[in-house]
């Protein structure tokens, strides 16, 4: 049986999560989904109940379970406490304590949905693009790091850049391993004709490339890639990139696919298990009004039995359930773009469930 636990968090992530909990619960009640549900604090909530953005139980739950579904953490609530209490500081020592070094940031676009992207419809029809992005190493987290005094009080700010053959060879492979089982084009992003770190990156890479023939490896400049993301998007299938290229790259990919309420994400560790959340915040503006989109915090179900429960089938089934209720012309505020059916959170997390349902009577 696998463990799942349940980070709802702050804002809307109670009102995502609780959908998302829905869906787990028809694929376990229906589908034979062998799985057992817990739920824990993070974030603001937690601090107000334990005075800490991610309590030790919280932790250890964690620890044990082989998937976690986070919410989102954070409001202007919590501003003002001191930065290490902070909800954010919670999800990202949760994030180093479970070692998840492979961030997955799916861009889909639904075909009902290419109104809402940000390029014209026909260069995006048909876009389904994995970023598959180094979490725990680069810029990020490199020594020595500071502001320091020079001669003459001049500042001088510091990050480093490292990356070792092991932590480039370890994303390499989860990345080869993600094309494998889409349309097996892995494209590398790097700066190598600029930086040390990305001519070793790219000799790894090929090196890592021989284990996986099948899949077609092909290597681009950073500042090419981000060109070609709006330029012709559909010419990636996954792509592979360090920490900060990915930050950014996963952000330009996101705004091709229209609202961020329909993104999920995953961060998996060594032993593929995994945070899945999805990728927005907590947003306070709508929060409590049932306006919220559940969709990505759903989508990120379906990464989560994809990547850490070992049910693909299931996961195809959550995605084409998602893939139904938009085309059935259902919406939340967020992606209604014209005169269609505009719905809120709780009765888009029921039609998912009642489309998975009428899946299963066919
Ligand atoms: P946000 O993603 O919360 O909101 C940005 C905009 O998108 C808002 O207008 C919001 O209403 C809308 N939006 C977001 N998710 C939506 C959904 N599911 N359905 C419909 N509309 C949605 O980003 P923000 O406003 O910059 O941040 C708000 C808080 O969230 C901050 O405290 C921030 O630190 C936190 N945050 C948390 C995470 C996380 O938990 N991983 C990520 C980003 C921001």
């Amino acid at each position: 049986m696998y463990k799942v636990l349940l980070l709802p968090g702050d804002g809307i992530g109670p009102e995502v999560i609780a959908q998302a909990r829905k869906v787990l619960a028809f694929l376990a009640d229906d589908c034979g989904l062998d799985v057992e549900v817990e739920q824990a604090l993070i974030g603001g909530s937690a601090y107000e109940q334990c005075a800490d953005p991610l309590p030790e139980e919280t932790l250890g739950r964690a620890r044990a379970a082989d998937a976690v579904l986070l919410g989102a953490v954070g409001g202007p609530r919590f501003d003002h406490i001191e930065r290490e209490l902070r909800p954010e500081k919670g999800l990202l020592r949760l994030r180093s304590a479970l070692g998840l070094f492979a961030n997955l940031r799916p861009a889909i676009l639904y075909p009902d949905l290419a109104g809402a992207s940000s390029l014209k419809a026909e260069r995006v029809t048909g876009l389904d693009i994995m970023i598959v992005r180094e979490l725990t190493g680069g810029l990020y987290f490199g020594e020595p790091r500071g502001i320091h005094r020079l001669e003459g009080d001049i500042r001088k700010g510091v990050n480093t850049l490292e990356y070792d053959e092991n932590e480039i060879e370890r994303i390499a492979h989860a990345a080869f391993r993600i094309a494998q089982h889409r349309d097996k084009r892995l494209c590398s992003v790097d700066k190598a004709n600029v930086l040390e770190v990305s001519e070793l990156w790219r000799e790894v890479v090929e090196r890592v490339h021989r284990e996986y023939p099948e899949v077609s490896l092909s290597h681009m400049y950073v500042d090419n890639a981000a060109m070609q993301l709006v330029r012709e998007p559909n010419q990636f299938d996954v792509v592979l990139t360090e920490n900060m290229f990915g930050d950014i790259l996963s952000d330009i990919a996101a705004m091709l696919t229209g609202s961020i309420g329909m993104l999920p994400s995953a961060s998996l560790n060594e032993e593929n298990r995994g945070l899945y959340e999805p990728v927005h915040g907590s947003a306070p503006d709508i929060a409590g009004k049932d306006e919220a989109n559940p969709l990505a915090a759903i989508l990120s179900v379906a990464m989560m039995l994809r990547y850490s429960l070992d049910a693909p089938q299931l996961a195809d089934r959550v995605d084409q359930a998602v893939q139904q209720v938009i085309s059935q012309g259902l919406r939340t505020p967020d992606i209604v773009y014209s005169a269609r059916q505009c719905i809120g959170t709780q009765e888009m997390g029921d039609s998912v469930v009642r489309a998975l349902s009428e899946q299963s009577l066919d």
